[in-house]
Parts: C-alpha cells; structure tokens; sequence
C-alpha cells in the first residue's frame, strides 16, 4: 500500500504564490515556490531582497511553508514548472531550509539562478538541476519525476508528473493547448495521452481561467493580430511604442519580426526585457535579426530614445516595460514626459497585454493611459491572447489524463468552483473525486 498526500501550501486561496507538496510515503516532492507580487506592492519602499521569509509570509507574499513542519517525510527535490515569479519567486527566501537539490528546464532553471543571486538576505546553495522537457529525475527505486512539455506565456513550460508504484500524480498548472505555437513545439499531446492510459491517481490543475467558455486562442492568432495592429494602418509614418510581458518571449519575437516587415529597428527596453530576453537568447532559444537593440539601464535608454528622437520616430519600434502602468517602469516614465521621447498627437500606444484584474493595477494603468492620451496618443488595448487554458481545454485535459482525483489549485475560490462544475459534468463528484483544498490544508489518498 502506498499513502499519497497532496499538501496545498500556497496559490489555493488566491492567484500567486503558488506552492504544492507531493508526499509519496515518507519522501516529499515540492513543486513550484512562488511569489505573490501584489502583497508586496502595497506597501511604499519594499525591498524583497533584503526581507526575512516570516516578514513575508506575514505579509502574505509567499507561502507559508512552516506548515511542513507537521508533514511526516522528507522533502527530496523542489521542482519549477516555469520561470515566472508566482512560481519561483520565492526559491530565494525558502529553498535554502531544505535539503534538496531545485529542479527545472534549463531556461527555468537560469532563471531561478538569477533570483538567487540578486538575494541579498539568505544564501541559497541548494543543486540546481536542469533537465529538458521529457526527461526524468530519480528520486529512489520507487519513485520518479517526470518533465512533460506544454506552452504557456513563457518558454521551456512543463507539466510535472510523479510517478509512483501506484500510478502518476501529475501536476498541470500554468499551460495552454496550443496546437501552433508561434516558439517552441506544441504540448506533448502523445505523452500525455499515455500517461492518462498508464494510469493518474490525482491531477493538480489550474483553475484561472475555468471559468471563460471556449478556448483560449492561439499564440498563432496574437501573432496576426500584432501583425494587423502594425501593418495595416494607413500612418505608417507616425510614433509607436510597443509594450508587453518581458518574459513572453514568443510575443516578443513576433514584434520584433513585425517591426522587420515594417522597416523599422527594434528596440527591447527595460532592466526585465534585459534580463529574460537576454538569457533566452544567450540560451539560443531566440534567433534576432542583428538590427535589434536592447537596453537595460536607465541612462542608456535615455540615450537611445535621442536617438530616435533626432534620427526620426518612423526608422524605430521601441518595445518596453510598463503595461500595467508600474511606476518607474518606461512607459510610464513616457508618459509623464521623463524620457527624452515626445508623445505627440497620432502617436500609437499598444498594449501586447491585459490589464491584470486587481485594483491597484487598474488604477496604475488608468493613471498611464490618462497621461498618455493628454499627449494624444492614440491606444491600441488588449492585442493579447491569454497563457491559460479555457474551459474547454480544460475539458479535453481532464478527459485526456481521466485522473481518479483532481484538485484546482493556481486561483481563488471562485476559479476553483468554475473548475469544479465543468469537472462535475465530467462526472466528478465534490468531496469524493474533486477536492477543493485552502492553503494550508492535505488531501490523503490510499491506494
Ligand atoms: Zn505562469
């Protein structure tokens, strides 16, 4: 007999700081250790670096993993599925009270090395251990990890899967079904299929976007719709800013490939566009043209819209952070006329992103646009489709994969109820095969 536990640590009551534990026996496997940016946020002159893990999981900011004091076991490996920071961003402040080697793909696993050194308050010597989608990591004789590809709104996504002497547990959260990715290859679907047939005893799902209908369109149509934005307008010649996920290196390949077709020279700008589309390139993820510029400090930005200023704002496409109107970022920089760009009458604006649905977000971005339009630019919004899954997808995953158990993590408690009435017309039923779990809480299965 095999005792299974799941332990949701983090990410369950809310969107971030995302942090599950897979218990096999006595031998515990930690998937994800993540931030939750906006907990940080409210509060003036934080510095996260310099800030002690209770501080922080006071504040609600990463998961409060003092309860795996009480889990009986021993943690073995902590396994990333992606590079964003609900997912690794708080490997810095916990990973070092565990004895276990970290575990991503090699760009995730680059990553999670640059958080750990920009710490400044714990030192963090844990192995870090890349290994490619589709590969395996032994734990003991009886249980393995397994990395599956998927796609998401970053590079080098997976599904994690735990294999154990009665079946898999696989953990899927922060994926989309996309069939025509515009970087990288598509899910899976093979592996997927056949693990469903080998056998799931639980599957831990996002739930974020469970409750949108349909499916979530392809990065392929993001592509033409960047394209279209533009393309296809009859001022060709005016001022246009591009800003988008400087993590979403797809997206930011298709621009800069828009930006050719335009006869323009693409410029990345902002520390993050830095760092995520450096490393991505450094890794050969991302094949450029050699026009492309990009800049990370301040006073070389500046330097660089001169530049464009006196050379002529039709020969440039400046690609920046800031599309949620964080202040400091460069857009809004732009906007209040700190750079030494001018917005003028007719000049575009567009956002390759959404507006992230919280309060301050949305207020930051209406303070944005609001500046923005008093220059007279002109705002193209939402030329975006999402990185989760839609219900429908959703649908084809749980049918897929045919686990004895699922539980929605990655969301509140209003995108887990979404999940768990699509999971019940699956014929799932809540409390005995759906399990709504709140941080803190572990589901026992015996098989
Ligand atoms: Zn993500």
């Amino acid at each position: 007999m095999t005792d299974i536990g799941i332990i949701a640590v983090g990410g369950y009551n809310e969107m971030g700081r995302n942090m599950t534990a897979i218990r096999v026996d006595e031998d515990i496997i930690i998937v994800d250790m993540g931030l939750r940016l906006d907990r940080v946020q409210i509060h003036e002159d934080v510095e996260i670096d310099k800030m002690h893990s209770l501080e922080l999981i006071e504040m609600g900011a990463i998961p409060d993993d003092t309860i795996m004091k009480q889990v009986n076991g021993n943690v073995a490996a902590i396994v990333c599925t992606h590079g964003h920071l609900d997912h690794i961003g708080a490997i810095p402040k916990l990973a070092h009270r565990y004895t276990a080697p970290i575990i991503g793909t090699p760009y995730t696993a680059a990553l999670i090395k640059q958080q750990i050194e920009s710490e400044r308050k714990f030192g963090v010597k844990n192995k870090i251990i890349p290994i490619e989608a589709g590969g395996t990591y032994q734990i003991n004789d009886d249980v393995s990890i397994e990395l599956i590809r998927v796609q998401h709104s970053i590079i080098d996504a997976v599904f994690v899967a735990v294999h154990t002497p009665v079946g898999a547990v696989l953990y899927a959260c922060d994926f989309k079904l996309d069939r025509t990715p515009t970087l990288g290859e598509a899910p899976d679907f093979e592996r997927l299929r056949e693990l469903g047939k080998e056998g799931v005893i639980c599957m831990i799902v996002e739930s974020t976007n469970a409750n949108r209908k349909g499916k979530t369109p392809s990065e392929k149509i993001a592509h033409d719709m960047v394209r279209d934005v533009l393309l296809g307008t009859e001022e060709s010649d005016v001022g246009m800013v591009v800003t988008t996920f400087a993590s979403h290196i797809a997206r930011i390949n298709s621009i800069i490939q828009v930006a050719g077709e335009m006869g323009r020279i693409p410029v990345l700008m902002g520390r993050s566009m830095d760092k995520y589309v450096v490393t991505a390139k450094n890794m050969g993820y991302i094949d450029f043209p050699k026009n492309v510029e990009i800049y990370g400090k301040r006073k070389d930005i500046d330097r660089a819209f001169k530049k464009i200023m006196s050379e002529g704002k039709e020969k440039y496409l400046p690609i920046v952070t800031g599309h949620q109107g964080e202040p400091g970022a460069i857009l809004s920089r732009v906007a209040s006329g700190d750079t030494p760009f001018e917005v003028e009458s007719g000049d575009r604006i567009i956002f390759s992103a959404n507006i992230i649905p919280s309060p301050m977000t949305q207020a930051n971005r209406y303070a944005l646009e609001t500046k923005l339009k008093m220059k007279g630019a002109r705002i193209y919004d939402d030329v975006h489709v999402s990185g989760h899954a839609y219900r429908e997808d959703h649908w084809e995953l749980l049918r897929m994969i045919n686990p004895e158990h699922v539980i929605p993590a990655h969301g509140n408690i209003g995108m887990h109820s979404a999940y768990i009435e699509m999971a019940e017309d699956a014929g799932y039923i809540l409390g005995d095969t759906v399990h709504m779990l709140r941080n803190g809480e572990e589901l026992y299965i015996e098989e």
